[in-house]
Parts: structure tokens; sequence; C-alpha cells
């Protein structure tokens, strides 16, 4: 708990109509996406890189933790704050700062929503790539420190390939800036991709600073359906094997189609195992070119259907099932654990094949879809209660069959509190042991957002 001479401080720091205390209030920052929750002692809300240096001052005289908080729709509990502490929202850190149209960058604030970024430089012609399916409502600062991937990383990257440059709040309330306004610097180490993915850990994003492209001049989509999914990740492999680079390339199970159907009550598949939605972008002639080359590679796979969008409103019906899933899997059971390993593009199918082994073993249902193009499956065991103890192993023997593949335990959702047992498979003691002489340096007495990465015990 915070005494009430430090809760009297952070008032004077904040504001006191930006210092949240009520437990109504709290119970509101205590959750992510993954569920977990727990209570912060407080919810500070400040609207200037001073207050949040002078709250991570004061935590550090005080020893209080500090849970630095987007919108709270990670997917590893990053913005959980399970020892307590103070939430630091950044809904009023929400600003556009700056779109310079001659060099080609932004500059933002860590609390500006994707989505609202995206819209802004799209209607002056301009492109903010990274598009995780959670954009509309995910911000910029939660994007940043975890690294957010999307639909369009398999031809554009992830957030660390956009990030030019940061501000940042180090835990013990220095300012410093890293990176440059330009579209190259090796001006010592590289700072900012040490902060970008680090989930809150290192530092408190207040400024970044990312790169911009010419926005694309066409775009064309197509869903084609499969009786199977191996054919399905045999036709996605096909699509790149060919030279087409997609602009997104997704793989949807049977389950996950089941559950989109019963929850849009739509027919949307006819019965089929498996989807692939396809996506390229360009000028116009090379789309209609590739669009038609993906048509005619799906077909050779042995695609039952295949539906080419010809205008907006068929391209947003393609995608909206997509983006059901989500939302939709909570039909088929109460609780899913959700992972989000990466394997190498080409080991799709091996992947999937020991994913439905696991599932087997443990007689559980397991539902599969993700952006195929670069190799990010989220496989989602769907559990109740009673299922729990068989996910936990299941889910140990998915990093497992993962990590033997080459691939590795989290895309682009983090390690957050749900991964943080199994990052020594991944990573071995040494590599480890590097990134815990960084955390101890930068935050010598583990304030900022602690239990998170690696195990609390650690
Ligand atoms: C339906 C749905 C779809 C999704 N799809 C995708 C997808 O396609 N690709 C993808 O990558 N992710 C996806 N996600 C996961 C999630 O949206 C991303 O991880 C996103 O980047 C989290 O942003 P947020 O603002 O919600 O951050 P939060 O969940 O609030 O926080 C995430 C982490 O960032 C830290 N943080 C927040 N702000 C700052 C800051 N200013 N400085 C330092 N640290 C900070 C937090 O402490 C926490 O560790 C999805 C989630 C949902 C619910």
């Amino acid at each position: 708990m915070l005494k009430p001479s430090v809760v009297k401080e952070l008032k004077k720091i904040v504001g006191p109509d930006n210092l949240f205390t009520s437990s109504e209030e709290l119970v509101v920052y205590s959750y992510d996406a993954t569920q977990r929750e727990s209570l912060p002692w407080a919810v500070a809300r400040p609207v200037s890189t001073e207050e949040v240096s002078k709250v991570l001052v004061l935590a550090n005289r005080e020893h209080f933790p500090v849970v630095p908080r987007g919108a709270g729709t990670g997917m590893s509990g990053g913005s959980v704050p399970i020892q307590g502490g103070v939430v630091l929202s950044f809904e009023r850190m929400n600003h556009i700062l700056e779109i310079d149209e001659d060099d080609l960058i932004a500059v933002v604030e860590p609390g500006v929503v994707t989505g609202d970024l995206q819209r802004e430089v799209e209607s002056r012609g301009l492109f903010y790539p990274p598009d995780p399916a959670s954009h509309q409502f995910c911000t910029m600062g939660g994007n940043v420190a975890e690294c957010a991937g999307g639909l369009r990383a398999v031809k554009y990257g992830v957030t660390k390939d956009y990030v030019l440059g940061l501000e940042v709040v180090l835990p013990t309330g220095e300012v410093i800036r890293t990176g440059a306004r330009t579209a190259k610097s090796v001006a010592g180490y590289d700072l900012t991709k040490l902060m970008v993915g680090s989930e809150g850990t290192l530092g408190i994003v207040t400024k970044i600073i990312v790169k911009l492209l010419p926005l694309p001049e066409s775009v064309r989509t197509l869903s084609a359906f499969f009786s199977t999914i191996e054919n399905a990740a045999v036709a996605a492999s096909s699509i790149i094997a060919n030279r087409i680079l997609p602009r997104a390339l997704e793989l949807v199970d049977q389950a996950a189609l089941r559950a989109v159907e019963s929850y849009l009550k739509q027919d949307i598949s006819s019965g089929a195992a498996a989807m692939l939605i396809v996506e390229v972008d360009g000028p116009i002639e090379s789309t209609a070119r590739d669009i038609g080359r993906v048509e005619e590679l799906m077909t050779r796979a042995g695609a039952m259907r295949i539906t080419r969008a010809e205008t907006e409103v068929e391209r947003e019906q393609i995608w909206k099932a997509r983006r059901a899933i989500s939302p939709a899997l909570y039909t088929i059971k109460p609780k899913k654990v959700n992972e989000d390993i990466v394997v190498p593009r080409s080991k799709i199918p091996d992947i999937l094949r020991a994913i439905n082994e696991i599932a087997k073993r443990h007689d559980l249902l397991i539902v599969n879809f993700g952006h195929a193009g670069d190799g990010n499956i989220h496989t989602n065991i769907m559990i109740d209660e009673a299922e729990a103890e068989r996910a936990a192993i299941a889910v140990k023997e998915l990093f497992e069959a993962t990590l033997r593949l080459g691939g590795s335990i989290s895309g682009e959702h983090g390690i957050g509190l749900s991964k943080a047992r199994y990052l020594p498979m991944e990573l071995g003691a040494d590599a480890l042991g590097v990134m815990k002489k960084i955390k101890g340096t930068l935050d010598p007495n583990n304030i900022l957002n602690p239990g998170k990465i690696f195990l609390s015990a650690e």
C-alpha cells in the first residue's frame, strides 16, 4: 500500500483529478487481454515527460512498483500490476505532435491510438505499416513496448522496423533521447532497439519518432478455402516460393471458422477446413497481376472456393471474419490459453502437425490462426477449469516443438507474465544473464514493471 504522504505527493505531481485510488477506478486498470488481473494501489495519468520523471524519482525513493499502461490489450500480462504499485496510464499523452511530409516521419506521444495515426497519415497519402489486429484501440506506446507485429508484417516488418528514435524516462527518472530523426544513425549503441520490445521494464516511452512510407496506390484481397489445413499451409508457402510478397497472408483453421460462423451467424466457409486471406499492394498494374497469380496458385493448390474482393465493401467482408476470431473463440469455451509461437515460414506444415498431435495426446481443442506469411501462428488452447493442468503441459510441449523447428516462443505478444517461466528454454542461462544485468543496471531498485519477462523469484 502507498503511504498517505506518497499519495499526497503523487497528487501534487499529476494533479488531484489524475490520481485514482478508489476501488471502482482501480479495477479498470487491473487487467489486460490475458484476463489476468491484480489491483494497483493507485493510477496516475501524467500529461508530460516531466510528470513521468517525477513519479519515477518518487518510486525509487519510496520503493513502490510502477507499471506503464497503454490500452491494456496486451496478450502477455505486461500491463497487469501483479505486485501492486502505481499504474501510469497514458490516456492524456495522446497527441500526434508532428507529421513531417518532407522527411517522412511522425512524432507521437505514447497514448496515441495506432489506428488514429494510420488514418491521419493516410489522409496525407502516407503510410504507417505496422498493423496489429487491435489497431483500433491499442496505443503506440504499447506497440513500442511489445514490438507489435500484425497483419502486414510479412511484407513490411514490425514496429522495430519503423521506430527511428525515442524519448525515454529511465526507471531512475533521467530522461534520455535515443536514435535520431534521420533514416540512418550509428552513433553509439542502438538504445532504440533495446527499448523496443522491452515490455515496459527498462524505461517509459514518452515520445516516439516513426518513419513513414508513401501510401501504396492500390490493394487487392482474396480469400481461399481448403478441404484440409495442410493444403492451406502448402498453398500459403507456394505464394512466397513463387516470388510474390503479399502484404498480408493469414491462415484460419476449421475450429476458428466454425466459431466465427456461429458468432456472426453467417456461413463463410461452406464447410471448409481452412481459409487463407491474401492481400497484395502496390501500383495498380502490379496488384492486378499479383492477385491473378495468387488466384492461379490457390487453384493449383486445390482451393475449393476463392473469393476475390472487387470493392471496398467486399474487402471489408473478408477481413470482418478474421477480426471476429478473438471474440468468437469465447463462444467455444470460457477460457483460452493464447500463445503466439513463430517458426520459419517453411515449417508451418510441421508445426501444425505437431500441434495436432499435442491436442490429440492431451484431448484438448487447440484453435490455430494467424500470420502464416511470417510463420507466426496464434495457438489458442480452449479450456474450462478442469482442463487447465493438461493445457499447461500442452503449452510446454508446444514450445519444445517450436524451438526444435528453429522458432521462437513469442512472435509479437511478448513474454510478460505468462511466458516468463519458459524464457530460459529459448535463451539459455548466459543470454538470460545478460538481459538481467541490463535490467539491474537501468533499474537497480526493480521498480519498473517488476515480475515481467523474468520470474519474480529470479
Ligand atoms: C483482439 C486483439 C488483437 C491483437 N492483435 C495483435 C496483432 O495482430 N499483433 C500484435 O503484435 N499484437 C496484437 N495484439 C496484442 C496487443 O494489442 C499489442 O501487444 C499492443 O501492442 C498492446 O498495446 P496496448 O496499448 O494495449 O498496451 P498494454 O497492453 O497497455 O501494455 C503492453 C505493454 O506495454 C507496456 N507499455 C505501455 N505503454 C508504455 C510506455 N509508454 N512506455 C513503456 N512501456 C509501455 C506495458 O507496461 C506492457 O508491458 C492483439 C490484442 C487483441 C486484444
